[in-house]
């Protein structure tokens, strides 16, 4: 490994150059910016590693494929995306999106952190070991995703139709920030989602307050009547049966919790959160964030909002919720959940989905889990932070679930890297941090025995 880590920091003028290569081609997945032309320029940058790489059709935008396989060994692929977020307002831009520079050790950019700086990790680790010992220690392969920032739409279809080729024992990524206490964090899942809409239209025309309050049925107050029947004061969710395939949380996961750096109050002042709430304890805090589902009202609207008074009986309510769900609920069940429970108490309101992801957990207890907490101790000389679950969704699932893999994300970026937001940034000590990081996982998994 000594030699694989040196010429990495040899390197590392090259491989911030192939990072400003890789920003300086646009590749905005919600437009459709560049997005061919980057997934070419992927295949031809992991073409000249020595991967056999291609771009791939799916439904939607295309993914990038690549392996290379080194028969008798075991596989790890690695999951990536390279679209990014679109640019947003311009003039609040340092430098311009596409035009990467380096700043303070930091590269600027629109995709440094998230993802295309993080994927590319991956690939200069490869080369890493080419460049040493002209051959891998194990197969890699690469899935690299080019419609995740528009919600992986078409990911599992893709996924599932390519099956075989996808094949691998272990899949691994890095996205997100490091822990904010500046140690790596190891993640292993995350939550899933739903987003639902319940609308009560009357299919009246807004009516006088005054001559028609009294006898005509108002849509508001029927939407907050049925809110009411679906999650309590204390936050548990009303919705029979909403709860029944939680899974339970396993010794393993009960323990690292003891160990996870979490200050309730500072996580409150980070959106300026005054704290009115109930009291958190920090064990809870986190059970509640990694293990337990959600139901968040992320939009209400009826009636008249704006200034002064209209005096009138609204025509029509809207509400909108989304459903963060942990393993193993199923978004189509709790769809149909909330489907019946609309229907019982509300029978006239309307409710549609609009996008869903599974949820993703990978047990702790797995040999290959404790093996790759240690290659990032490895790497990095300190104990990392264990992370069962993030609160947040990615599409991992098609790994765990489709390919049912073990599956589990160690992320490089710095924690103020602005993703989808202007002056994104990636901490270009971190970048070849990252680098080493992959490389001690690479190594770790062409070492792992038990299977
Ligand atoms: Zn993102």
């Amino acid at each position: 490994m000594d030699k694989v880590i040196s010429w990495i920091d040899e390197t590392r003028e090259q491989s911030i150059e192939k990072l400003a290569r890789l920003i300086s081609q646009p590749s905005v997945s919600s437009t459709g910016e560049g997005v061919e032309e980057c997934a070419q320029l992927l295949v031809e940058m992991l073409t000249e590693v020595g991967l056999d790489a291609k771009v791939m059709p799916t439904k939607g935008l295309p993914a990038v494929y690549a392996e290379r396989i080194a028969p008798g060994t075991p596989t790890v692929i690695f999951y990536g995306h390279y679209d990014v977020q679109p640019v947003g307002d311009l003039s609040l831009w340092e430098t311009p999106p596409f035009e990467p520079d380096i700043r303070n050790g930091r590269m600027y950019g629109r995709g440094t952190g998230d993802n295309k700086g993080q994927l590319l990790t991956h690939i200069i680790a490869v080369d890493a070991f080419l460049k040493t010992y002209g051959e891998l220690p194990c197969s890699v392969k690469f899935l690299l995703d080019g419609e995740e920032e528009s919600g992986s739409p078409n990911l599992g279809d893709f996924v599932e139709e390519n099956k075989e080729l996808l094949k691998a024992d272990v899949c691994y990524f890095a996205d997100g920030p490091i822990h904010y206490s500046g140690r790596p964090q190891v993640v292993f899942g995350c939550r899933g989602i739903i987003d639902v809409e319940i609308v009560l239209d009357e299919n009246i025309r807004d009516c006088h307050s005054g001559h028609y309050g009294a006898l005509i049925p108002n849509p508001a107050w029927r939407l907050v009547h049925l809110l009411k029947t679906m999650k309590d004061a204390g936050g548990k969710v009303l919705v029979e049966g909403f709860y029944d395939k939680v899974r339970p949380i396993t010794p393993a996961e009960e323990e690292v919790l003891k160990h996870i750096p979490f200050d309730v109050e500072s996580y409150f002042e980070g959106v300026r959160y005054p704290g009115t709430g109930p009291e958190w304890d920090r064990i809870e805090a986190l059970k509640a964030h990694m293990f337990q589902p959600t139901m968040t009202i992320t939009g209400l609207g009826s009636g008249y909002t704006g200034e002064g008074v209209a005096t009138i009986v609204p025509a029509k309510a809207v509400c909108k919720i989304d459903m963060r769900l942990v393993a193993d609920q199923d978004p189509d069940e709790i769809f149909e959940l909330i489907e019946k429970h609309v229907k019982k108490h509300l029978p006239e309101a309307k409710v549609s989905g609009h996008g869903k992801m599974y949820p993703s957990r990978t047990e702790l207890e797995l040999p290959i889990s404790q093996a790759i907490i240690g290659a990032v101790k490895r790497a990095w000389g300190v104990d990392p932070v264990v992370v069962p679950s993030s609160g947040a969704s990615c599409p991992e699932y098609v790994f765990t679930q489709i390919l049912e893999m073990p599956t589990i994300s160690v992320p490089y970026a710095n924690p103020d890297e602005n993703n989808h937001a202007p002056n994104e940034n990636f901490d270009l000590d971190l970048f070849i941090q990252g680098i080493k990081t992959t490389a001690h996982v690479i190594d770790t998994i062409a070492k792992h025995e038990e299977w």
